[in-house]
């Protein structure tokens, strides 16, 4: 075997992040580059590691078909693995056929992974089955050339109008018009069910319908631009039934989710599956704090505490990677009790198996106080506080007051995130939102000091503020300005469940 690497072509799905393949996902892991296409979604490329190199093909032309396909080869033969990722399925329009031949051509190995096609999952997602014993047990697809200097000539309108069944026009928005009078001129009836599906399998999807003698007028009004796909036939009635993707109760609505990157996956994942177009637009992260020298002396005698209390699940989570850093075994955090404040922090620590013996349902510092007095007088007990830099000192002093030795120890230290790696900042300022959602008062203000709140909101009047709970709400309020909605039950699903009741709410 030589040293040359292995060029991948590999499906990225029809957009939404879930319907990658798992071979697609574990050579993207793999992948030392990856060259990817601008109707990839790029949170596909969060699968590939911290120092893969990403090149984007950006607009159609920027970098030719030649380039690309010398790029593959040249990034193969200096014995890397590339990952040749490409839209839908790798083999379905968009050139893959000629770039595996030119990687034949070259001798370089490759791989050629399927990907779901948006000829499916666009429809699919708008409702419309291609096929259905009822109506119709076939369909063709062909393209409409568009954004190229070709034209529609190339099709055999005659042929294509005489096949029964359904029909999918992949790239046929630009040529809409000369499509559709080709294919009525043919003999099919101005009045065959059309539909339209643009950004199809994405929160932001949009799909129109009408027939073959409207759906060109229609397409223009709802200003309907690529990527999209036309689906003609019987099949698209049965979207009034089928249309589970569209119906969700968060479809249409766009999301801002600013909690830091870690913390955001699950967060943004439940938004999504209620139909949500989320943009991630982390504001925060985890740092560590600037004096490390009290967590080195509490680590050395963690036998020495009656309790340990965690605050949050980044105070767990940063206070365990130092922890594992200092000892190899669990049991040298010893029998010392355990404290967590809300649901959330409790359950990072029993992924870790610790049981919590005490959980504070809030993070007000006089009721975790009276808490700890229900459970055993706190009294000449020593307890440790595990926190970010810089937090409230209101917990620590409450527990002083109940005649408690208290340690507040940072682990962990919150920065302002800016990266933007999805592109999401632009999709923002340009074309707004309808919800920001903030977890916590550090989100507040370092997603002002970045943006301007009172600015956004006054360029965008239907944006709405979700607080995660009353600390939150204060940082909004400083801004001069007022939470749309505070979470009821200060967690996630708390969150979820605010803006979901007022979404609805503002849609009937
Ligand atoms: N290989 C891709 C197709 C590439 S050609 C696939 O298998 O899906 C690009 C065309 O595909 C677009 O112009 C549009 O017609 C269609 N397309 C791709 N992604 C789409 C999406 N998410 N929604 C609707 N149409 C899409």
């Amino acid at each position: 075997m030589s040293n040359t690497g292995t060029v991948y072509l590999v499906g990225a799905g029809p957009g939404d992040a879930g319907l990658l393949t798992l071979r697609g996902a574990e050579l993207l892991r793999r992948a030392d580059v990856v060259i990817y296409d601008l109707l990839v979604n790029p949170e596909l490329l969060r699968h590939a590691g911290a120092g893969c190199e990403l090149v984007s093909r950006g607009k159609r032309q920027d970098v030719s078909q030649d380039e690309l396909n010398s790029l593959m080869i040249s990034k193969a033969r200096e014995g890397k693995c590339v990952v040749r990722l490409k839209g839908g399925d790798p083999y379905v329009f968009g050139r893959g056929g000629e770039e595996a031949e030119a990687l034949a051509n070259a001798k370089i190995d490759f791989e050629v992974v399927p990907g779901i096609s948006s000829i499916m999952a666009a429809t699919n997602y708008a409702g419309i089955p291609l096929t259905h014993r009822d109506h119709t047990s076939n369909f063709t697809v062909f393209t409409g050339h568009e954004g190229d200097d070709k034209s529609t000539s190339a099709l055999d309108f005659d042929q294509i109008a005489r096949i029964s069944g359904t029909k999918v026009i992949l790239m046929g928005v630009t040529h809409l018009r000369e499509l559709t009078l080709a294919l009525i001129s043919r003999g099919l009836p101005a009045e065959t069910p059309v539909a339209i599906v643009q950004w199809g399998t994405l929160g932001r999807q949009k799909s129109i319908v009408g027939t073959l003698g409207t759906i060109e007028q229609l397409a223009a009004k709802e200003h309907i631009t690529p990527p999209a796909l036309t689906v003609i036939g019987e099949v698209v009635k049965l979207r009034k039934k089928l249309n589970w993707f569209e119906n969700r109760p968060l479809f249409g609505h766009r999301i801002v989710v600013t909690r830091s990157r870690a913390q955001a996956v699950e967060f943004s994942h439940k938004l999504t599956e209620l139909g949500a177009d989320v943009l991630e637009i982390p504001c925060i992260k985890r740092s560590v704090p600037n004096n490390l020298q009290s967590l080195a002396d509490a680590l050395l005698e963690l036998n020495s505490y009656d309790w340990l209390v965690f605050t949050s699940p980044n105070g767990v989570t940063a206070f365990f990677d130092f922890f594992f850093k200092a000892f190899k075994d669990m049991r040298d955090i010893g029998g010392v009790r355990i404290a967590a404040v809300g649901p959330g922090t409790a359950a990072k620590l029993r992924e870790l198996h610790l049981q919590v013996d005490l959980m504070p349902e809030e993070a007000i510092g006089v009721k975790i106080a009276k808490e700890f007095e229900k459970f055993e007088t706190v009294e000449n007990l020593k307890l440790c506080l595990f926190r970010a830099e810089a937090a409230n000192p209101d917990l620590p002093k409450a527990l002083e007051e109940l005649g408690a030795i208290v340690d507040d120890i940072p682990v962990y230290r919150t920065v302002a995130d800016t990266e933007d790696s999805l592109g999401n900042v632009a999709k923002l300022t340009e074309a707004g939102a309808d919800w920001i959602t903030f977890t916590s008062g550090s989100t507040v203000e370092h997603f002002h000091a970045r943006f301007d709140l009172p600015a956004l909101l006054k360029k965008f009047p239907q944006l709405k503020l979700a607080s995660i709970g009353p600390e939150t709400s204060k940082a909004i309020e400083a801004l001069g300005l007022k939470p749309t909605v505070e979470a009821r039950h200060h967690t996630m699903e708390g969150l979820v469940a605010a803006v979901l009741k007022m979404s609805k709410n503002r849609s009937s």
